[in-house]
């Protein structure tokens, strides 16, 4: 069994990003916006600014209230876009009900829109026209710039960080059969439109989904986003599988007061049958923070035309 390892892919990334902001002026500049004050985003929130620190960007934590009305949020937002020291902005999901998230998301310049989930982006990403594309892409998207206009959108970081680490690990992609449980708008919907873009042929479940075991154990590539503790378990699996576990669950610790992370996967038992597996922690969860890093060079890279 491969060990899928999130943690030290992203380390590796870390080590690449910090060569390249060396040689760059202005330092790459994210801003990370949050509404309220949730526990589980201050942590998220956390991660990505030890990762920018670690790395040598600039990373600028605004925190509103949560009674913030939409407009003022908007108008906090479009500041940040024409500000030129900022090179990317996203907004730390989820919002206060009373805010309509598409509203702010689509507030954001689609070029500085680092976590890929603006209309522009999400469209050009169904179009298959992202950062990763290819290189001629890359230049189309530098010169269209200047019209205030991208051409190659940001892949939304969980899903380039799964497309990453399988790369990583020479896992082929293309015409083979991968199964996504989970159809989120963060998660499930781009991944499967990324592994499509890649050539795959893909099927995405979800709670409505008839006979899952049977459809997951005819996959080649497993992603699981449904949030849900051991989901996953023996039943659900084959050898010679390549599996990644997305969720993230806080679940109480058997022996004291404190909460642990798993996935949506029984580790134990899945590890002992497939091909290869990521673990959580240490598999996903750290590759979207060097993607959305990766995003925010990218950023950078069309904003100073170097
Ligand atoms: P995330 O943000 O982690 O992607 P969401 O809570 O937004 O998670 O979405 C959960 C997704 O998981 C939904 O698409 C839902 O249909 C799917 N899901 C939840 N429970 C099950 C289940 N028992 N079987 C299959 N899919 C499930």
């Amino acid at each position: 069994m491969t060990l899928l390892d999130g943690k030290k892919l992203n380390e590796k990334v870390a080590g690449e990003l910090a060569a390249k902001i060396k040689k760059l002026d202005p330092k790459p500049k994210l801003v990370i916006i949050q509404v309220g004050d949730l526990a589980q985003s201050n942590a998220y929130i956390g991660r990505k600014i030890k990762f920018g620190e670690k790395i040598g960007a600039i990373v600028e934590h605004k925190r509103f209230p949560e009674k913030i009305t939409q407009e003022e949020l908007i108008g906090h937002i479009k500041i940040y876009d024409q500000n030129s020291s900022v090179h990317g902005i996203i907004v730390q999901m989820p919002l206060p009900k009373h805010i309509d998230k598409d509203a702010i998301i689509d507030a954001i310049d689609p070029a500085k829109d680092v976590d890929g989930l603006t209309s522009r982006n999400l469209k050009l990403l169904w179009e298959n026209k992202t950062t990763n594309y290819s290189s001629s892409e890359r230049r189309e998207s530098r010169s269209s710039r200047q019209a205030r206009t991208i051409n190659a959108g940001f892949i939304p970081a969980t899903t380039k960080g799964i497309i990453s680490l399988l790369d990583e690990y020479k896992i082929p992609i293309e015409g083979q059969n991968v199964v996504i449980v989970g159809r989120s708008f963060l998660v499930g919907k781009p991944t499967f439109l990324a592994f499509l873009n890649r050539n795959a042929t893909v099927t995405v479940c979800h709670r409505h989904t008839k006979n899952l075991a049977q459809i997951t154990k005819s996959a080649d590539i497993l992603v699981f986003a449904a949030g849900k503790p051991n989901l996953i378990g023996k039943e659900h699996v084959s050898k010679n599988q390549v599996v990644i576990d997305v969720g993230i669950n806080a679940i109480p610790n058997e022996d004291g007061p404190r909460h642990k992370l798993v996935g949506d996967v029984n580790f134990a038992e899945v590890s002992k049958i497939v091909k290869a597996i990521s673990p959580v922690p240490g598999g996903a969860g750290p590759m979207t923070v060097a993607s959305l890093f990766e995003n925010l060079l990218e950023a950078h890279r069309y904003q100073n035309n170097s």
